[in-house]
């Protein structure tokens, strides 16, 4: 490999970029490896969600086979239970869960102000009640750090106060701001040596707020600028139009930039052409779980009854458990019979489905050829993003 074009040097984490976006502005799309203190992570790279230190249905070696190297656990979840004193007590979250690759742990914002109702936010932080049990919690700043340093993830992530994209302007300024003096907290709590910290653009769909958001949080030395209140209520115009005010501003910053929550290929793809490195969403595994399978240009629902007779495997050239030894048939049988087997062979599909299609992003941007093939990996994701929105909340 040549001289990277740029390399940063973190606090716990090393990122190269290796191919950077030509000069031509055919794409913004880069090539780069992020070094971790539990591994190398090669950028685009999507990172499958374990909420409750476990990617439904999988266990670590299924993880690994998928051609995942990275996964994003909930901070929110762990600490409800079973707790992260606890996990801490148990080796940390590696060990208790068994995956000794990359984690990288959110700061539990997303969950905490997703509550509604069972939530109250001031200016030092957020008082919630426990969707298990009801009880009444608090997180600051200072306590999302501290019990993500006690989880012991390779990365952990300010805590900030995200809000829906279509949110009013007065809203989205007000949370931005707040999001900012939290960013600064969260820097000055976090003491972990051996753990990275990303902190998180706001801003809404506004450009100017977004700009103002990506010039502090960029502004700070973090290891890594997540760009947070997207993947959520906004048209894929307006998701589009947001990261080109974004990643404009952060062309010359050396340091890798992840977009939360999105997770369809037809999105991924869009988002890797406008500069994106790191990903992560549930979307696939979920979907999964109702029968819902994702192949070359399409997808098929497995509870169809039309696949009851079909012999054939779910997807020819596909690595994974499910096609390389069962029919259509037999998985169409799985789901409409509530056998568990089925939720663990569907999710393995698609998370081998989405990781592949990363890899080929990948080796095209490697190649020189991502621009120029765009429109057979268009083709290749299948459906986009309008849909899958509707999808997303049933
Ligand atoms: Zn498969």
């Amino acid at each position: 490999m040549t001289e990277p074009a740029s390399t940063f040097h973190g606090r716990a984490s090393r990122y190269d970029v290796l191919v950077p976006a030509p000069a031509d502005g055919s794409t913004r799309a880069r090539l780069g490896r992020l070094e971790l203190t539990h591994g190398v992570v090669e950028t685009p790279q999507f990172m499958p969600v374990g909420t409750n230190a476990t990617v439904k249905a999988l266990d670590p070696a299924d993880i690994a086979a998928t051609g995942a190297t990275i996964i994003l656990s909930n901070t929110y979840h762990l600490y409800l239970r079973p707790g992260h004193e606890r996990i801490a007590r148990l080796g940390g979250l590696h060990r208790f869960m068994g995956w000794d690759r990359p984690i990288l742990t959110d700061s539990g914002g997303f969950q905490v102000v997703s509550l509604g109702d069972l939530r109250v936010i001031d200016d030092d932080g957020a008082t919630f009640r426990s969707h298990l049990d009801g009880s009444v919690h608090r997180f600051t700043p200072e306590h999302a750090i501290a019990v993500q340093e006690a989880l012991g993830s390779d990365i952990a992530v300010a805590f900030d106060q995200p809000v829906a994209p279509s949110s009013p302007r007065a809203v989205v300024a007000d949370a931005t701001e707040r999001t900012h003096r939290w960013a600064a907290r969260s820097m000055a709590a976090h003491g972990r040596p051996d753990q990275a910290l990303f902190g998180i653009v706001q801003g809404g769909l506004e450009p100017d707020l977004r700009a103002d958001s990506t010039r502090f949080i960029a502004g700070l030395p973090f290891d890594g600028i997540c760009l947070g209140g997207l993947a959520g209520d906004e048209t894929p115009e307006q998701r589009d139009a947001t990261l080109d005010v974004a990643v404009a501003l952060l062309a010359d910053d050396p340091r890798p930039r992840y977009l939360m929550g999105l997770g369809s290929p037809a999105d991924l793809l869009e988002a890797v052409h406008r500069g994106i490195d790191l990903f992560d969403s549930v979307l696939p595994a979920r979907v999964a779980r109702n029968g819902q399978l994702w192949l070359p240009g399409g997808r098929m629902n497995m509870r169809n009854r039309q696949f009851l007779d079909d012999p054939r495997p779910v997807q020819d050239d596909c690595p994974c458990p499910l096609c390389r030894s069962f029919s259509r048939a037999y998985i169409a049988h799985l789901f409409r019979a509530n056998e568990l087997l089925a939720y663990r062979l569907a999710t393995c599909h698609n998370l081998t489905f989405t990781l592949d299609f990363m890899a080929r992003i990948r080796a095209a941007i490697r190649s020189g050829i991502f621009p120029a093939v765009m429109p057979e990996l268009r083709l290749r994701a299948g459906r986009s993003s309008g849909r899958e929105a509707a999808e997303k909340s049933a």
